[in-house]
């Protein structure tokens, strides 16, 4: 099997270590099995997602030393091809139109379930037909009903240093954990970021997905939804999180972080890359 793999960051701001260890780590395994490695914005979010950041993501890698093959894939230019894989799950009645506010699944929540710490959605919408989906409605996926269609017993592997082995989707724990999740926004022509992102691992033949392991939780849902959509299911290689002095997540958003940071101050892509590839003492 060609081994493929992927960075896809979201162009919402400007790239930090956390980012850096896992474009490099991506990029290191492409070469070292003699694979590509593709560079996928995951630019779905109209508002936030802006050509500046995308500039700064590309000078950052391109500073980084690193190269990937291809043209730069986004997913903006694609959301028509994401909505038309909805259309069998259509089809097959799988969804259905919700016009749940986050207020409305906090209430219903609140008294059954109380301290209950997840907000999987009740169900308040489901078995409305999608003939009554009105403009503002989100489209929810009736996992009972599409867990009735994949094979019992569905697997994925993970070969990442936290969650190694074979994991299999187990319906009762799916139900628990997943829910009826939106896989299309209100009124718009937006899927889901954990659909798109599944979609486009199958549709780039990515054979490795090589992410951060705060993203391990998507994982059994991009695993049934590529199920239903009769597509490939991908390696997935979930690293650590890189972490700052005091144990903290690198968050995008901490801007005294960035990678452009380090650079003004003078750090080289070596110290970078032993800076994230060196385990805290
Ligand atoms: N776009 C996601 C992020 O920036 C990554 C998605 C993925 O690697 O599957 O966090």
């Amino acid at each position: 099997m060609a081994f493929v793999t992927r960075f896809a960051p979201s162009p919402t701001g400007p790239l930090h270590l956390g980012h850096a260890y896992s474009a490099i780590l991506a990029h290191d395994m492409a070469r070292a099995a003699g694979g590509r490695f593709l560079l996928r914005m995951e630019d779905t979010d109209l508002d936030r997602c802006l050509p500046v950041h995308e500039a700064g993501i590309v000078d950052d890698l391109t500073w980084l030393g690193l190269t990937w093959d291809g043209p730069i894939h986004r997913q903006s230019t694609r959301l028509a091809a994401y909505n038309a894989r909805l259309e069998p799950l259509v089809q097959r009645g799988l969804l259905y139109p919700c016009s749940c506010t986050r207020s409305d699944i906090r209430a219903a929540l609140a008294a059954p379930q109380e301290g209950v710490p997840h907000t999987v959605y009740p169900g308040t919408c489901r078995g409305r037909p999608m003939a009554s989906r009105q403009p503002s409605d989100a489209l929810r996926l009736d996992l009972a009903a599409a867990l009735d269609l994949i094979p019992e017993g569905l697997e994925f592997l993970e070969t990442g240093p936290a969650f190694a082995g074979v994991h299999r989707i187990v319906r009762a724990s799916a139900l628990e954990s997943i829910g009826d999740v939106v896989l299309s926004r209100k009124g718009e022509d937006i899927v889901a970021y954990f659909l798109a992102s599944a979609i486009d691992d199958a549709d780039q033949a990515i054979s490795h997905v090589i992410r951060g392991e705060d993203l391990f939780a998507f994982t059994p849902i991009q695993v049934i939804l590529l199920n239903l959509l009769e597509l490939p299911v991908p390696i997935y290689h979930h690293h650590l999180l890189i972490r700052d002095d005091a144990g903290r997540r690198l968050a995008k958003r901490d801007d005294a972080r960035s990678l452009s940071r380090y650079r003004a101050e003078g750090w080289t892509p070596d110290d970078i890359r032993r800076r994230v590839f060196t385990p805290p003492a």
